[in-house]
């Protein structure tokens, strides 16, 4: 299956090219998982039922899931998060007078053997896909959601591993 998230939108043109739709089709999905911020295909209304099926065969949005979340007095929340492979890496929301800044990873494992830092214990086991490292940022995302407070990310850093 392919991970729709973290694709490019010149690649999900193709895909759904391949597809036999038309490029705008791309352009709804975009709309449904980074605007309206959908994880399940049902929720694509304005997609035909049956293209819908065809997605939930051949596609998914899977996202990494939480392992534990820390929140300190100050709304910084910090995420250990359990990516396919049953790697993890960790990930940081800190708010300022500006906006959300996310910290997200981009690597597992780290290679420069800090003496005092468990990340580098075992060396730097691979990269993220991009649709892990976007995943921190949507991860981010929904929790502010759920907040409620109408608030996303907007600023967005990438560490080597957490
Ligand atoms: S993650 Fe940072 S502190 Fe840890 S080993 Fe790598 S460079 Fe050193």
């Amino acid at each position: 299956m392919i991970n729709l998230y973290g694709l490019e939108m010149q690649k999900l043109i193709t895909l759904m090219e391949q597809e036999g739709q038309k490029p705008f089709r791309a352009t709804q999905i975009y709309t449904w998982i980074y605007g309206h911020k959908v994880q399940n295909f049902d929720e694509m209304t304005d997609i035909s039922k049956s293209f819908r099926e065809t997605l939930k065969e051949k596609y998914c949005l899977t996202l990494p899931k939480i392992h534990t979340k820390q929140m300190s007095d100050d709304g910084t929340i910090k995420l250990l998060l359990n990516l396919d492979d049953n790697c993890q890496v960790e990930c940081v929301l800190m708010r300022y007078h500006y906006g959300n800044a996310a910290c997200i990873s981009s690597q597992v494992g780290c290679n420069m053997g800090c003496t005092f830092c468990s990340s580098g214990i075992l060396g730097k086991q691979r990269n993220l896909t991009a649709a892990e490292m976007m995943g921190q940022v949507l991860i981010f995302n929904r929790l502010l959601k759920e907040e409620n407070k109408g608030q996303r990310v907007t600023h967005v850093t990438i560490m080597g591993t957490g």
